[in-house]
């Protein structure tokens, strides 16, 4: 990158590396139902447990991986984290401050802070906007004047993402997947927000650009000391992402861990599972495949006890009757499962 396009973009650079280890998202038992009507009345009937029972802590410049097999609840978290859904039950601090129930010009000023970056980068784009527009938007949302006035800001962004001075007159469609993906992040950057949730960001992409994406996420995430919310089906591209991993099923966390430890030593059966469906680049690595019976059971009526026990390869005739707690097994290593109750 020419000196002169690095001056341009360094006053967006965020460097606060003596608050690494500080709390900047905490959430306690985060819940998000949907609720089912029926009957003549269309009275209440029931709920979709998407986010059942959530607690996380994320540290101001961690990325922390949350992964899970589709419709176990982890895009509804994102979502609800970010207050782009209302919670049903349970508490979100954000730099220590209650967000779960803002509203108005509070829950506006927290978009400046917490950002987005969505699995479809086509459809979270305005087809009709040039990209320099798309980018500009969100900063005169809040800071007022004109697209003159951060033309070269934007410019140095849109740069720093990887793509072209002139996309800034070009529109979404004039660019690939992965290109599309790069203005997202670099619309989802222009507030200089503190954390980003990033729902797939890469699962609708081609493998070849996947990694692409990855690196400058984690290039970003460093540069703009970002705390990063990973959310993907795919255990193999958090690993490389993450500091931390939360696994979730069937709208529950079940393990968190280290992203080294949970790889090394998973405790909870279906992150077992999920980490043997992982291909090993070595041949000589023979361990054995855990295959997963059955369905994710429907989150209208998640099973009594444990919510993995009907497809769990370790149930006892307890997991049946009791549901597990997330419980600290190793130091930093939560689990929830009665196997280590
Ligand atoms: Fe399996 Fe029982 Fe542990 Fe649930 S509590 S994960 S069913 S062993």
């Amino acid at each position: 990158m020419a000196q002169e396009t690095r001056d341009k973009h360094e006053h967006l650079v965020r460097v606060d590396s003596s608050s690494e280890k500080e709390s900047l998202l905490k959430v306690d038992n985060l819940q998000k139902y949907y609720p089912i009507k029926g009957g003549f009345f269309r009275r209440k009937i029931g709920d979709v447990k998407a986010v059942d029972n959530i607690s996380l802590d994320l540290k101001r410049g961690e990325t922390f991986g949350l992964v899970g097999e589709s419709g176990c609840g982890k895009s509804t978290a994102g979502r609800t984290i970010t207050r782009l859904f209302k919670p049903t039950a349970g508490k979100i601090f954000f730099e220590g401050k209650d967000i779960t129930n803002l509203r108005g010009s509070e829950l506006r000023n927290l978009r400046q802070d917490i950002q987005m970056v969505f699995q479809d980068p086509y459809a979270s784009l305005n087809p009709k906007m040039m990209v320099g527009s798309i980018v500009t938007e969100p900063i005169i949302n809040f800071k007022g004047g004109s697209e003159k006035k951060y033309k070269d800001e934007v410019i140095a962004l849109l740069e720093r993402v990887g793509l072209p001075e002139d996309a800034y007159y070009k529109y979404p469609h004039e660019f690939s997947g992965g290109q599309r993906q790069r203005i997202g992040i670099a619309r989802a950057l222009a507030l200089k927000p503190k954390l980003i949730v990033a729902d797939e960001p890469v699962s609708a992409l081609d493998v070849s650009v996947q990694s692409q994406v990855l690196n400058l996420l984690k290039e970003l995430q460093q540069e703009f000391n970002l705390t990063l919310l990973f959310i993907a089906h795919d255990l193999s591209v958090v690993k490389h992402m993450s500091d931390r991993i939360g696994v979730m099923y069937l709208g529950n966390l079940v393990e968190v861990a280290g992203a080294e430890e949970i790889y090394q030593d998973p405790k909870h059966p279906y992150t077992q599972a999920l980490i043997s469906a992982i291909p090993m680049p070595d041949p000589r690595n023979k361990s054995k495949r855990i295959i997963l019976s059955g369905d994710v059971p429907s989150p209208q009526n998640p099973p009594v006890g444990c919510p993995f026990h009907p497809r769990c390869h370790k149930a006892m005739p307890e997991c049946s009757e009791k549901k597990p707690q997330l419980k600290e097994v190793n130091p930093g290593h939560r689990v929830s499962c009665l196997l280590y109750e």
